[in-house]
């Protein structure tokens, strides 16, 4: 017999063993082993098992090396979740090694990785059953000794430490009692738990309202995957709570995702009352020790419920019965380091591997999705009302005058809060290193024609870029759009705007949140709980406190220039303000208090922010793909980067051209072929393009297949592999296009 081996080099093949007799019968898919490679000792992943070389004739030429042992009998992965592995490998082009270590906690996979052990105290049985003690016909203790016994009989026994200190006794006088046969102490496994401390009170199931109801039928009945629209506060975590209850009925399990942002104890705690000790915990603040100790929790089906960002995807649970992605369009669900994975689609295609039923939920879906559900290849569940109490927050538009960073409306709104000892925040979002040229006039971005996005301005070589189509202009001397002369790509920054706002509200406590400010002075969290103490009236910030907040004093939400972000050259530019804003508005008004939201913009005929202010996702979402069709760009095409870094310019530069000239030849032989369509952007460097002593360049293809793209990237791959001196890699389904 032969296995074929998955060994953690990153050398995207596999490698055939021979199986030693003695190994045959406890041999299975997905079990770690040791085996021999080259001079050392490797571990791999048992990925296939080969038929018996013996009745080869052609295979006696050569000799397999045995593997040497198997380090765990029980599989690491199901013979699913290899086929989701090998899958996804092919789908993202990377090896499958990459994807095999994503798919398993860092913290299992350690050599020295194990169950944490600590000593046990019970009561001691001469049969070993939990039959009560007899201590109380035994003279030879004294009245404490009885007591303890008695007290250990109780409790049910209990872990040393904690119980001594609970009885007010010590170990030595426990082992003494040990020693007279009365107690038994033995080290025992004990679950490091990451909800320990909190005490969860249990809940129960609450009568779904109507929408709710079809919603959960729907869910139940469905034979492909669910998008669940339903508007913030619509009650989508209770209908996931039931969606979860009727599998764990059928015997079957869950596992329910959520943005790392969002995994917040409020969250885990809703799951944890419902499902109790059946949930298992999977987030980046574990240790780990509680990493592997959940983990093993969810192998072993002790947990059938397993709460966690886009890793979560790859949970070993057993007998699948649902997976649930909440706020299906976060971004975070995208990896951006190898395997470039998005988890929204590996749970898509991992329901599809093993007949688990999928959610993904969202008040402002990826357009990907919505489209999707459009053409029936998800089935759409609607909720437009909301479940709970508070109203939806009125939603007004404002022109921005140029050169000023509040308008009038803002700062009356403002003022009227401090006087009524509300809260208000201002949100900022910014540019990052990617700045837009626009014009001082009118506040309109120059724009590549051919790609409908702003260009990014280049300060090395003072010109303007696209990201897309690679294609470049000098620096213009009047605005295309007004004629005015003079431009700035600058914007408005948090530390400006804090001035500014200091200067109108001398009296007014001010909290300014941004990336400076969070690692300078207070955590995150600091300043977040200051501002819920009403320690300060505003909290200004960055994208930072856009999300997963719910602060019941806010009744207004200022956001100080919504252009900022509708002008990034990234294709989801409109998608992202629209979800971004959609998300910024829920923040007013969530408690018994009405709220108002203020946005502010140069140009307040912007299709996009007047559907932000109807509220309008469908409408919003019928007009954008129309754009998206227009320009090939996502959901009309898989859009793919291949980034370049080195620390030599010239190198850099020079192999991005050379790429992008050979893969345009390769395209259109490939149209020539099949008709399909690539499209390769030319080759230019990216909006940052130096970072910490690195070189970036960038090609951006787009296609309808994304085996195009696949193809296209492995022929270069082979044809001109890079020198040592440069890094050349390709994400696959690019969310981060700049
Ligand atoms: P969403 O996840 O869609 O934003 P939530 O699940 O957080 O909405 O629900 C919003 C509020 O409505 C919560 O306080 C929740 O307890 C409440 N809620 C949800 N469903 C119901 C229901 N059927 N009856 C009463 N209250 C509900
Ligand atoms: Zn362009």
């Amino acid at each position: 017999m032969t296995v074929k081996v998955a060994i953690d080099l990153a050398l995207d093949r596999l490698f055939d063993y021979e199986v030693p007799e003695s190994l045959e019968r406890k041999l299975a898919i997905g079990q770690l082993l040791s085996v021999p490679f080259g001079h050392r000792v490797a571990r791999g992943f048992a990925m296939a098992i080969g038929g018996d070389r013996r009745q080869s004739a052609a295979s006696e030429s050569y000799r397999l090396k045995p593997i040497e042992a198997i380090v765990d009998e029980t599989p690491f992965f199901t013979p699913e979740l290899l086929e989701l592995v090998k899958r996804v490998a092919a789908y993202v082009v990377a090896p499958i090694e990459s994807v095999l270590r994503a798919a398993l906690p860092a913290a299992v996979q350690k050599r020295n990785a194990r169950a944490r052990e600590q000593l046990f105290v019970e009561v001691a049985t001469a049969d070993g059953s939990r039959q009560p003690s007899t201590v109380a016909v035994d003279a030879h203790l004294t009245s404490r000794q009885r007591w303890l016994v008695e007290q250990v009989a109780r409790l049910g026994g209990g872990w040393l430490t904690p119980l001594c200190r609970e009885l007010k006794t010590t170990p030595s006088s426990l082992r003494a009692l040990e020693g007279l046969g009365f107690l038994a102490i033995a080290p025992r496994a004990r679950r490091r738990d990451p909800l320990m401390g909190s005490r969860i009170l249990p809940s129960k199931p609450l009568p779904l309202n109507a929408e709710q109801s079809a919603a959960l039928a729907t869910i139940r009945a469905a034979a492909r995957p669910v998008l669940l629209f339903g508007v913030t506060g619509s009650g989508k975590t209770e209908v996931y709570l039931q969606a979860i209850a009727a599998e764990l009925d059928a015997g079957r399990g869950a596992i329910v995702m959520v943005p790392e942002i969002a995994l917040t104890p409020q969250t885990v705690r809703r799951f944890a009352s419902r499902f109790g000790d059946r949930v298992a915990v999977l987030h980046s603040a574990l240790s780990d020790g509680e990493r592997y100790d959940e983990w093993h929790r969810i192998r072993s089906g002790a947990a059938r419920v397993v709460v966690g960002p886009r890793s979560a995807v790859w949970a070993p649970v057993r007998n699948l019965g649902l997976i649930v992605v909440d706020e299906e369009h976060e971004t975070s669900y995208k990896q951006e380091e190898l395997p470039r994975y998005h988890a929204r689609d590996i749970a898509v295609l991992r329901g599809a591997v093993e007949g688990a039923k999928v959610v993904l939920g969202s008040a402002t879906p990826s357009l990907e999705s919505w489209m999707n559900a459009k053409r029936g290849k998800y089935v759409a569940a609607m909720m437009r009302g909301r479940a709970g109490a508070g109203t939806l927050p009125t939603v007004r538009l404002v022109q921005m005058e140029s050169g000023a960073i509040f308008s009038r409306e803002l700062l009356d709104a403002t003022r009227l809060r401090l006087e009524r000892g509300e809260q208000t925040i201002l949100f900022l979002n910014r540019r990052g290193y990617s700045s837009a040229y626009l014009c001082t006039a009118c506040g309109t971005p120059v724009s590549c024609d051919a790609c409908a996005l702003p260009y990014t301005y280049h300060r090395a070589d003072s010109c303007l870029r696209c990201h897309i189509c690679g294609g470049w202009t000098p620096l213009p001397r009047k605005c295309p759009h007004c004629g005015a002369e003079g431009f700035d790509c600058r914007g408005i920054g948090t530390q400006r705007a804090e001035a500014a706002l200091r200067k109108c509200f001398p009296r007014a406590r001010i909290l300014r949140m941004d990336a400076d400010s969070v690692s300078r002075r207070h955590s995150h969290d600091d300043i977040l709980s200051a501002f819920r103490r009403h320690e300060a009236d505003v909290l200004l910030g960055t994208q930072m406190i856009a999300k997963g907040l719910d602060f019941p004093n806010v009744t207004l939400v200022g956001v100080l220039n919504a252009d900022s972000s509708l002008n990034l050259p990234d294709p989801r530019a409109a998608e992202r303000t629209f979800q971004l804003l959609a998300q910024v508005s829920g923040r007013a008004g969530r408690a018994e208090l009405p709220g108002e939201v203020i946005i502010q913009s140069h140009d307040i005929a912007s299709p996009v922010l007047n559907a932000v202010m109807r509220g309008d996702f469908e409408g919003f979402a019928a007009s954008e793909l129309k754009v998206r069709e227009a320009c090939f760009f996502p959901p009309f095409c898989h859009l793919a980067v291949i980034g370049f870094r080195s620390r030599d310019a010239r190198l850099v530069g020079s192999w991005a051209m050379m790429y992008a000239a050979s893969v345009a030849k390769y395209a259109a032989a490939l149209a020539a072929r099949r008709g399909a369509r690539l499209v390769v952007g030319d080759a230019g460097p990216s909006a940052l393009e130096k970072a910490d002593g690195w070189y970036r360049w960038q090609i951006v293809l787009r296609a309808t297949e994304v085996s195009s793209i696949a193809k296209a990237w492995r022929w270069i791959a082979a044809e001109r592999p890079p020198p040592a001196a440069l890094r050349v890699a390709v994400d696959i389904d690019a969310y981060n296009v700049i």
